[in-house]
């Protein structure tokens, strides 16, 4: 039997795809796909998010929103303040390696720090690197004292986010309290969140890395996480559209078709195969059929329009894709209300 040792050093580095930035990007894919997620783990129930007009309701609403989106909250918030914190340290660490970690205990170490002299991985691991609050406020006062490349300059404006990013990890973490209610945290990731993992992934080593972490192009070439920011600049801000650009954005990481024109040939096989079953559909569960088109994130003829009747009266309410998971629901509005009409068909009637 293997000793604990044994099993714990049984590991590969996660360096292997695009370099050491990886497991930066691994914590922002996570981040991001939580966070996309969060209208689908809701069931598209946006009513339910709706701020109540006393304690007593609001406490109820919080305590019924369904158990996915908190653990999407969390895993939104703890993986993005990873992300932000490396992103932070390896600007300090650009500068020198003690600027992140605490040698002061390890005399030989700190000796061969100061000097440049080479420090092997496993004494390097030893060391215990500095709290998320402390680098920040280290690369921030750097900064101010032109110490740091300019380049960086995104994370002292980006201050206020960091400072509260770090706070509600802290709280989750250490305490498990405080998920940031559903509306809440679409104005945190979409106007402070977006523009700081916009900024950090536009330069080194982060830039030219966006398969390991943005969602794939859409077949209707709207950019989600780009729409989403630019719509919580607003004040009027539209639920309704954020939720719409998040589940297209959430099945967009769920799109089987590959992006690389080298997966032509799977791509075309995967297609007919999705297209042939969605055309053998039937009355299905969910209702009866009103009519299949194109997808707006696979670009596959695999979108299911579901239609019901109600007093009398027949409308469309779901629009599933058999091909990359998409689920719209009548509440997120028609496209042509968001300003898509030309690049979306409208899925939404009753008569
Ligand atoms: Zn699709």
């Amino acid at each position: 039997m293997r000793t604990l040792d044994e099993i714990a050093s049984d590991g590969f580095p996660v360096t292997g795809l695009h370099g050491p930035q990886d497991h930066a990007l691994v914590s922002l894919d996570v981040a991001l796909r939580a966070y996309v997620s969060t209208t689908y783990e809701i069931h598209g129930k946006l009513h339910l998010t709706e701020p109540a007009s006393n304690a007593d309701e609001q406490n109820a609403r919080d305590f019924n929103l369904f158990s996915g989106y908190s653990r999407a909250a969390f895993e939104t918030i703890v993986h993005l303040q990873h992300f932000a914190e490396l992103v932070v340290k390896d600007a300090l660490r650009r500068e020198h390696d003690l600027l992140v970690v605490l040698a002061s205990q390890h005399h030989v170490l700190l000796h061969k720090l100061i000097k440049g002299e080479p420090v092997d991985a496993a004494d390097y691991e030893r060391l215990h690197a500095v709290d998320a609050a402390v680098a920040l406020e280290r690369a921030c006062k750097l900064l101010g004292a032109c110490k740091l490349d300019t380049k960086y300059d995104f994370i002292a404006a980006n201050r206020s986010f960091l400072e509260k990013l770090n706070a509600l990890r802290n709280r989750l973490w250490h305490r498990g309290t405080l998920v940031l209610r559903y509306r809440a945290l679409d104005e945190f990731v979409g106007r402070y969140g977006l523009p700081f993992i916009k900024a950090a992934t536009a330069i080194d080593p982060y830039a030219g890395c966006e398969l390991a972490w943005k969602p794939k192009a859409l077949s209707c070439a709207i950019d989600p996480l780009e729409e989403i920011e630019v719509e919580l600049r607003s004040a009027n801000w539209s639920v309704a559209k954020v939720a719409f650009l998040k589940e297209m954005a959430r099945a967009a990481y769920q799109n089987p078709l590959e992006e690389s024109p080298w997966f032509e040939h799977d791509n075309e096989s995967k297609r007919k195969l999705v297209e042939a079953t969605v055309a053998e559909l039937g009355t299905a569960e969910l209702g009866s059929i009103e009519r299949i088109t194109s997808c707006p994130v696979c670009g596959m003829d695999a979108l299911v329009i579901y239609e019901d009747m109600d007093d009398g009266c027949a409308y469309t309410w779901l629009a599933k894709c058999e091909g990359c998971t998409l689920e719209l629901r009548s509440s997120y509005g028609n496209p042509s209300t968001h300003g898509w009409a030309g690049k979306i068909e409208e899925y939404w009637w009753e008569r």
